[in-house]
């Protein structure tokens, strides 16, 4: 498989080379050349684990990496998984909760980011160089990325987040982290402050090259190709086709949903769930793409507006025309506005559905499925579940929420819906009164560059 860029200016890109230029040197984000189809083969994949799935599908987009070796590293990504098949399920009335969270850093992020990690490790092995891996984080990534990538000689990860921004437990997730490699810079501004940061720094191509740079966002191909896995599972365990509500910030979750329903299997519709930053609700509700503030809300890692990863979707919206896609994201640089007009054909013939949740919503989602069901949501897998039941009856089949964390993550969000219950996970007990490692740096690149030349490794 080769990968091309959704701006057009690059294309012809092994697996390995995506993995390692992240965004695209045209500034647009990669994409494999074709989907596989693998519709014909839904009865034999139907019966495979999780692990022999993602065995079965990642190889299709792979190649460059010889067979036997990425099976291993494959394998060896889903150990450290605490569930027996890597994710679980709940029943909660009429909807299937699929529980992505039972990873390292307790965020359905591990999915992805422990087989990154290990690519990005068997990548620089085989061309003997280093890494400056640079990520900004609104919580979960970053400590998802460390978790990935601590201790590996050949990489150097610097994390931006907004200082007093994160929970105070996906703060110590990072900073307690003692491995050298780890590099946690706090901003002085919000999440899309680090992600325009961070883009900016990607952009000045000499900088790149210089420190040899590479990305972990979902602006990453091979996070989104990882997460196909469980929509492939979740999908293949239901009878009949499935539809998937998936909290939404950065659009990369959802994403890999819509490539799994293009590789033919068995997926109804896709619901968009988002909090009150609810741009991408607005967009599949009226084809029209208009940035607002940023919000600060229960559920931080959804705290988005300009989601990296709509770019990808958008260039199949547009029949794979770069021209009319460069068109339309140009537009909304400039504008902070743009619009499908008369093109938009309604968010059900994409397959889509879309709607955004507020805090009180959020809340009495925790509180109503703990008295239903004695389950605790993270308030990101409540803006879902909220979201599914107001679109239960508008989508036939059966219905599976992804939970995206495990609510210890945000216990102060829990209490705030139920004031008895305090979630906890041994994982984060053992993280309080650790020291801490941290820079405190304003929001301006040249400052964060400064940081990384003084502390990464030249190429
Ligand atoms: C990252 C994250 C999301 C948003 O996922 P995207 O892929 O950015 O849409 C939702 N919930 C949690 C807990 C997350 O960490």
């Amino acid at each position: 498989m080769k990968y091309c860029s959704t701006r057009g200016g690059v294309s012809g890109v092994s697996f390995l080379d995506s993995l390692l230029m992240g965004l695209a040197s045209d500034g647009g984000l990669l994409l494999p050349e074709s989907i596989p189809d693998v519709s014909h083969r839904l009865s034999d994949l139907s019966s495979l684990n999780f692990v022999e799935l993602a065995q079965e599908l990642i190889p299709l987009f792979v190649d460059d990496i010889e067979s036997e070796q990425l099976h291993r590293v494959i394998a060896e990504s889903y150990v450290d998984f605490e569930h027996a098949d890597v994710v679980g399920t709940q029943t909660l009335g009429d909807i299937t909760l699929l529980e992505l969270f039972h990873g390292p850093t307790l965020a359905f992020k591990d999915v992805a980011l422990q087989l990154v990690g290990r690519l990005f490790e068997l990548a620089l092995a085989t061309r003997r160089t280093h890494l400056n891996i640079l990520a900004a984080t609104s919580g979960d990534t970053g400590s998802a990325a460390i978790a990935g990538v601590r201790g590996q000689g050949n990489i150097d990860v610097f994390i931006l987040y907004p200082n007093n921004k994160v929970s105070r437990l996906q703060e110590l997730q990072m900073t307690t982290v003692a491995d050298e490699n780890v590099h946690c810079i706090a901003i002085e501004g919000s999440f899309d402050d680090c992600q325009s940061l961070m883009k900016g720094i990607f952009s000045d191509l000499d900088f790149k090259s210089e420190m040899n740079l590479g990305a972990v966002n979902s602006v990453n191909w091979a996070r989104v190709l990882a997460q196909i896995t469980y929509y492939a599972y979740a999908s293949l365990r239901t009878s009949g086709p499935a539809n998937f509500c998936v909290p939404t910030g950065n659009f990369g979750n959802v994403f890999a949903g819509y490539l799994a329903r293009e590789m033919g299997l068995p997926i109804n519709q896709l619901i968009v769930a988002t909090n009150e930053n609810d741009i991408l609700a607005r967009f599949f509700n009226s084809g029209e793409y208009a940035l607002n503030d940023v919000q600060f809300t229960l559920s931080p890692a959804m705290d988005i507006q300009v989601a990296s990863n709509f770019e990808r979707f958008l260039f199949y919206l547009f029949d794979k025309d770069s021209d009319k896609l460069r068109e339309f994201m140009t537009d909304f640089q400039n504008h902070g506005h743009a619009s499908l007009g008369a093109a938009w054909r309604g968010a059900q013939s994409y397959g889509f559905r879309a709607t955004a949740v507020n805090t009180e919503q959020t809340l009495a989602s925790v509180k109503q499925v703990y008295a239903d069901f004695g389950y605790v949501l993270d308030p990101h897998t409540a803006v879902g579940i909220a979201a599914a039941q107001q679109m239960r009856d508008e989508v036939t089949g059966e219905l599976v929420c992804i939970a995206t964390a495990h609510p210890a993550k945000f216990p102060e969000a829990v209490q705030q819906a139920l004031a008895d219950v305090i979630p906890t996970h041994q994982s984060l007990e053992k993280l309080r009164g650790l020291p801490e490692r941290k820079v405190v740096l304003p929001a301006d690149a040249q400052a964060i560059k400064n940081h990384i030349r003084t502390h990464g490794h030249h190429a």
